[in-house]
């Protein structure tokens, strides 16, 4: 979406069959070896990959999420669940404004779940002109059967570890210090 003019968004807007995805990552730290970023660069990548198969908008990056329980580690930005909350509305509402009348939640960051679920059963409190549907990806059978194929890791396996680091080295391989990933990743924070 950042890199359209209004005039390309006007044609953005029906050739999407006016959809737009939110890909919503976080700051965090995911060990030595990962970048604090990683939750967005991976949500990132998902969501291109999927427009470039059926076109659809990608709404800049977007890091404002549900952290509270990473507060004490260094690298950590969190929000205040009001916040989290009102900005993520409003988002659907410009959107809304803007044209757009479906729109998909990516999840990259897993502690947005329950967040999301709630955030989306509070949408029918009022009419909308919108539809909002989210996708955490590894809630999607088909990527965790061919990811414990490939890899022989138990799907638990999660936060800075197999999967995140193998999905980095395919997204954004110059980013990632394999060297570092076996050490500790230092200081946490004095909150
Ligand atoms: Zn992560």
């Amino acid at each position: 979406m950042e890199g359209l003019t209004v005039p390309d968004f006007i044609e953005a807007l029906e050739k999407s069959s006016k959809t737009c995805i939110i890909q919503i990552g976080v700051m965090e730290k995911h060990g030595a070896h990962l970048h604090l970023g990683t939750d967005l660069y991976l949500v990132r990548e998902y969501s291109l990959r999927a427009a470039e198969q059926e076109y659809t908008v990608v709404f800049p990056w977007y890091y404002f999420s549900q952290i509270n329980e990473a507060r004490h580690q260094l690298g950590t930005i969190s929000y205040s669940p009001e916040l989290i909350w009102k900005l993520l509305q409003e988002t659907l509402d410009e959107l809304s404004r803007n044209g757009f009348e479906k729109i998909i939640i990516v999840n990259g960051h897993g502690g947005n779940n329950a967040f999301l679920n709630y955030f989306g059963m509070a949408q029918l409190a009022e009419p909308r002109d919108y539809s909002m549907y989210w996708f955490r990806p590894e809630s999607n059978a088909e990527v965790m059967k061919k990811f414990v194929e490939l890899t022989h890791e138990d799907k638990n396996d999660a936060h800075g570890d197999t999967r995140e680091t193998s999905s980095m080295l395919t997204a954004e391989p110059d980013v990632v210090h394999l060297d570092r990933a076996t050490q500790q990743s230092g200081k946490t924070s004095s909150a």
